[in-house]
């Protein structure tokens, strides 16, 4: 039996990845994605990746100083990510898991998986005890009104993406259901059509607008109100007939399982940078199998959709392609379908030279 190896040191980098448009939500554009790139180095030579999104500038160096930070807990520590994760649980349980604190320790743990794996020569779902199988996927298209809605809808439709995912939130209902209605007529039946709020409604105002939408065949309606108002989104989904989706903003499996309790949410959309890394994901991906809750995924392609194919309740890859410029192999979609035959490790590894042009 292998023993298994120590981390040696820890590497963090802090990248500012300009997007090439800038994606509007009904809560502000997005121009940028501030990124953190940790690679945990361990004595067995082994080295893993993973991303973290900042969101915000404000928050990049902030996140990378107190990774840096926890090098003294780490170095020397087996390279186990649920150990690491139960020490650093432990140490950080008075400041709380959530927030900078919890974007560092996903970087870590995803990090950890990922360098499991590749020692492994294996890639992440084959560690988990998964095969790679095709996981449908989905585009996004901005605020952007109908004309500009429904022409990078049909961009999707031509590329052969299997929905789409716009961002609604207009002044009016009328104004929502005119946009939904224009990319349908863009693209016809064939394509799935999700919407998102991006919050920005109250539980009141969410349940008179989806009614309003019910008729419109949507796959479904995500985040209409606060995140974290798990009651609202009760309120909402009894009183819609179309799927509420959920999750990219919860922080850990706690959140889910509020979520779950209230029956806030039809579907759930974990991310796995605030789900708790691959860790998390997975307890999520266990709690969504015990309640037949389809999971999907926020952002995070690459990893997302190996696990994806290790989660049994599996639903829609949200594909993004902000940050390919910095990744050596973005993931591949064929057909609609994200495929993730033949990546090594979480298929995480960096394009250097366009990591140096956008080092911040
Ligand atoms: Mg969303």
């Amino acid at each position: 039996m292998t023993k298994t190896p120590n981390i040696e040191r820890l590497s963090v980098r802090t990248v500012r990845v300009p997007l090439p448009q800038a994606h509007q939500t009904a809560g502000g554009t997005v121009t940028e994605s501030p990124l953190i790139l940790t690679d945990i180095h361990c004595d067995d030579g082994s080295v893993g990746h993973s991303i973290v999104f900042a969101y915000n500038a404000f928050a990049l160096k902030p996140i990378a100083d107190l990774l840096r930070n926890l090098d003294s807990l780490l170095v020397d520590a087996p390279a186990s990510p649920l150990e690491i994760e139960r020490r650093l649980n432990a140490r950080f349980r008075l400041l709380g898991t959530q927030g900078l604190v919890g974007i560092a320790l996903s970087a870590i743990d995803m990090a950890l998986w990922d360098a499991l794996a590749r020692r492994r020569q294996t890639s992440l779902v084959a560690l988990l005890g998964g095969v790679p199988r095709p996981i449908p996927a989905y585009g996004a298209v901005g605020y952007d009104g109908e004309k500009a809605s429904a022409m990078a809808a049909e961009k999707w439709a031509e590329r052969k993406f299997r929905g789409v995912k716009l961002k609604i939130g207009y002044p009016t209902v009328e104004e929502d259901v005119a946009v939904i209605r224009a990319v349908r007529a863009a693209t016809g039946n064939g394509l799935a059509i999700m919407v998102d709020y991006n919050q920005c409604l109250t539980p009141a105002q969410a349940a008179q607008r989806l009614r309003a939408l019910d008729e419109e065949g949507i796959t479904w309606v995500e985040e209409p109100t606060l995140a974290h108002d798990f009651a609202g989104h009760a309120h909402i989904a009894r009183e819609a007939k179309t799927p509420i989706q959920c999750g990219e903003n919860w922080w850990g499996t706690l959140d889910l399982q509020h979520a779950i309790d209230a029956q806030a949410s039809d579907f759930m959309m974990p991310d796995v940078m605030k789900i708790g890394g691959v860790s998390g994901w997975m307890r999520a991906a266990a709690m969504a199998q015990a309640r037949g809750i389809p999971l999907s995924n926020h952002l995070w392609p690459e990893i997302s959709a190996q696990l994806l194919c290790a989660t049994p309740t599996a639903h829609w890859l949200e594909y993004a392609d902000w940050w390919n410029p910095i990744v050596a192999e973005p993931l591949t979609v064929e057909d609609g379908y994200a495929r993730v035959d033949g990546v090594l490790g979480s298929g995480v590894e960096w394009n250097e030279a366009a990591v140096s042009r956008y080092i911040a």
